[in-house]
């Protein structure tokens, strides 16, 4: 089973005229096909940094300083610039962050859907075209009679679903959704994501679902990765959250914050303190300075991946007695 995206140890840095920012760092991440693998963390934690970068879309002052990229086994930034622009789209796509202004506002939705298909399709007839822009409405359950409209004459939601129908127009195997569904209200994100679960279920499509939102991931993705502060910190079982297992403390903070309605009480616990300043990361673990079981070793040394049953996390709390004692991680049940 050949993974549709391989990150291999990827770090991207922005130059910016206080200096460089380190946004991504040291990120290795699978993905296979037909799974969709969640991507969650804080404002500024590095996601759509990450995102960009897999998709070779980086703005002109960020820079992959070290790691590999591969989409279906082929190191994106080994392409020539031709096999790069066919490359996107046919294989892997996007659903930007700002996906409700993706669309072209002075053209109709029949002329955004036909010139996806004829630009990468050499030779598709309009005709051709059209109908295939009929079927992929259909996918994502708008009416065809939408063919005519412009993006403002349509409803958030269904403007986010033509978007999404363009990601999927060339059959792409893999499909990165930044934030797919944070602009719409919770009855229309519901619905949205229940069709991305239907889509990628019949089309077998990889799906990097990116969010900030625990619960809406943990719906989604058998695997999720959390990132802090441009660093996966976790990549653990999806099913290990429902579970009474140990995590990273940044993710059973994540956890902690989700609201739980239970007959007596609402409780709601955010994380202290805040995401860290990029120019200026901590020293040791980055998280160390929210951490309630922060010591001095977490202050001054970067702690490892470390291995779970269900999961690789990168603190020393799973990993003091490496060799040994093996069931190090029981110790915090
Ligand atoms: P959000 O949840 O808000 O979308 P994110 O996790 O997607 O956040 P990124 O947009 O990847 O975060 O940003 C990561 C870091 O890189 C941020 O700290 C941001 O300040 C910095 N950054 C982003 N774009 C630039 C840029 N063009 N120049 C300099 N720094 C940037
Ligand atoms: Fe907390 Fe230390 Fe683990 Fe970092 S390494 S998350 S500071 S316990
Ligand atoms: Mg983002």
């Amino acid at each position: 089973n050949t993974p549709v995206l391989e990150l291999d140890d990827v770090s991207v840095v922005y130059e910016s005229l206080s200096g460089p920012v380190q946004a991504v760092s040291d990120v290795s991440l699978k993905v296979y096909p037909n799974t969709v693998v969640g991507l969650i963390g804080e404002s500024g934690s590095g996601k759509s940094t990450l995102a960009n970068a897999i998709m070779r879309l980086l703005r002109n002052n960020a820079r992959l300083t070290k790691g590999t990229i591969r989409v279906m086994g082929q190191d994106i930034y080994a392409l020539g610039k031709k096999e790069l622009r066919t490359f996107r789209w046919n294989k892997m796509s996007m659903v930007f962050q700002s996906a409700m202004t993706a669309l072209n506002p002075v053209m109709t939705i029949e002329k955004q859907l036909v010139d996806t298909f004829r630009s990468h399709r050499k030779g598709m007839s309009y005709a051709e075209a059209k109908a295939r822009s009929i079927d992929l409405l259909k996918l994502v359950r708008i009416d065809e009679k939408h063919l005519a409209s412009f993006p403002h004459e349509l409803s958030g939601g269904m403007r986010q679903r033509v978007v999404i129908a363009i990601a999927i127009a060339l059959e792409p195997s893999l499909v990165i959704m930044d934030e797919p569904t944070t602009a719409l209200d919770v009855v229309v994100q519901r619905s949205i994501l229940n069709q991305i679960q239907e889509l990628q279920r019949e089309h077998g499509f990889a799906i990097l679902f990116i969010s900030h939102d625990f619960s809406l991931v943990a719906e989604l993705a058998s695997r999720i990765a959390i990132m802090y502060a441009g660093r996966i910190v976790e990549n653990t079982d999806a099913h290990a959250l429902d579970r009474d297992v140990p995590h990273h403390p940044y993710t059973e903070g994540l956890m902690r914050a989700i609201p739980k309605l239970t007959l007596e009480d609402v409780q709601i616990q955010g994380i202290a303190g805040h995401p860290p300043d990029l120019l200026r990361l901590p020293s040791g673990c980055a998280y160390h300075p929210r951490c309630p079981h922060a010591t001095d070793k977490c202050r001054s040394v970067r702690p490892s991946l470390y291995e779970l049953p269900h999961a690789r996390v990168e603190c020393h709390l799973y990993g003091e007695e490496k060799g040994g004692d093996d069931d190090t991680w029981m110790r915090r049940q």
